[in-house]
């Protein structure tokens, strides 16, 4: 008798694994491994019989091909372990509205916290389905332990019914996704994959094949410092400098101020005292050349507002952080399209999107396996208000299954 995607669910997300991003080490937090380990026993229980957790916290493991076809490409289906630091992740207490017929749902341990359908219109779309939320102490940790639920039983059921045809299917379970170092050591040829998905989109029937492009810049301004009582005409404070930068960013370039394929300039760090000071950005578009703009644009405020302190100096440095997962994409259309077959072979009507943040896949399709987004249901994500559906989640089942079919038929 296979187990639920719920009731797998369940018990992952029971099991604190929150990331840390002032850690050093990998994993960044050391408890991410007894989720890991758990994963492991589960899928040598099912008969993934290569199953391991390798000394990063990473699970590894492989469903092998069952189909005479050799042409069938291998295809990895990711999902990531850790839940983000925004909001704790201890103790979740998940509980679940069974049958949901409509309206808000308050959470019980905190009355303050209430799932509004007016924030959630998608709650519309889950009439008589069973919603898992947290008690509203935590986040729940459906980012991305639905993810992890739904390959876990998708293994199960194509191990189970070997009359579906497929290739090779490697799954892999990341560390620290949340603080941006989920895939910093993943074993690419160990994993041998030609392809990817990571299961860790929102709404049912979503696919995403395009992320943000993400810069980090770094401003260190050296001001002149000196008493007050002889500042006249001679102090060049760097605190003043910091916030006259601040001051003159475009309003209408920031998080808060744009949505759908617009970028920002986030002012996201701030320390200084009178000689020095520290500004921390980070910028995202969708395309290199709009990135690009707007770090000039950023230089050149800087060097606007440098020429009012003469005696004053700074440096203006750029991080690469992540790319748009779109270019490398379009190079093999084929993934987005396979994993559009399978969404609507499950029943539900595709929706494309693209994310206002990063994946795991669109560092992993940088470096060198070509990385699409799946839906795994989740909603309202890194917050107490966090839900996901008992129903959803077994449409992204289904969906890995089809998906898995399509590659072969297709070879
Ligand atoms: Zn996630």
């Amino acid at each position: 008798m296979a187990v639920s995607v719920t009731d797998r669910f369940l018990r992952y997300v029971v099991i604190d694994t929150q990331s840390d991003a002032s850690s050093k080490t990998q994993p960044s937090t050391e408890k991410q491994k007894n989720l890991g380990r758990l994963l492991v026993d589960e899928l040598l229980s099912i008969g993934v019989s290569d199953a391991h957790l390798d000394e990063h916290g990473y699970v590894y493991g492989t469903i092998p091909s069952n189909t005479p076809k050799n042409s069938v490409p291998v295809i990895c289906i990711c999902a990531h372990m850790d839940t983000a630091p925004d909001f704790s992740g201890t103790n979740v207490k998940p509980q679940i509205v069974r049958n949901y017929q409509g309206g808000d749902i308050r959470l019980p341990a905190d009355s303050s916290r209430v799932i509004r359908v007016a924030d959630h219109p998608v709650l519309k779309d889950m009439i008589g389905h069973d919603i898992i939320t947290s008690d509203g102490t935590t986040l729940l940790g459906a980012d991305d332990k639905a993810g992890i639920a739904e390959i876990v039983a998708a293994a199960e059921f194509l191990i189970n019914n070997p009359d579906i045809k497929h290739g090779t299917l490697r799954i892999l379970f990341t560390t620290d996704e949340e603080i941006g170092r989920g895939v910093d050591k993943v074993d690419l040829k160990k994993l041998g994959a030609d392809f990817g998905y990571t299961m860790d989109g929102g709404a049912a029937g979503s696919i995403e094949d395009e992320t943000f492009s993400a810069d980090a810049v770094d401003i260190a301004i050296t001001g002149v410092a000196i008493h007050p009582g002889q500042a006249y005409g001679r102090m060049e404070n760097a605190i003043r400098i910091a916030g006259d930068i601040i001051a003159r960013l475009p309003r209408d370039m920031a998080p808060e101020t744009t949505k759908g394929r617009d970028g920002f300039i986030h002012p996201t760090g701030l320390l200084g005292v009178m000689e020095k000071a520290n500004l921390s950005f980070i910028i995202r578009d969708f395309t290199e050349e709009g990135l690009k703009t707007k770090e000039a644009l950023l230089e050149k405020i800087t060097r606007d507002v440098m020429e009012n302190y003469q005696g004053s100096s700074y440096t203006f440095t750029v991080k690469e952080q992540y790319r748009n997962m779109k270019e490398v994409l379009d190079r093999h259309p084929e993934i987005v399209e396979h994993a559009v077959e399978a969404i609507k072979r499950a029943g539900m009507e595709p929706r494309r999107d693209s994310i206002r943040g990063g994946t795991d896949g669109s560092r992993l399709s940088f470096m060198g396996l070509p990385c699409a987004n799946i839906f795994a249901g989740g909603h309202a994500f890194h917050s107490p208000l966090e839900f996901v559906s008992s129903q959803d989640m077994d449409k992204a089942v289904k969906t890995i299954v089809e998906l898995a079919k399509v590659w072969e038929e297709r070879a």
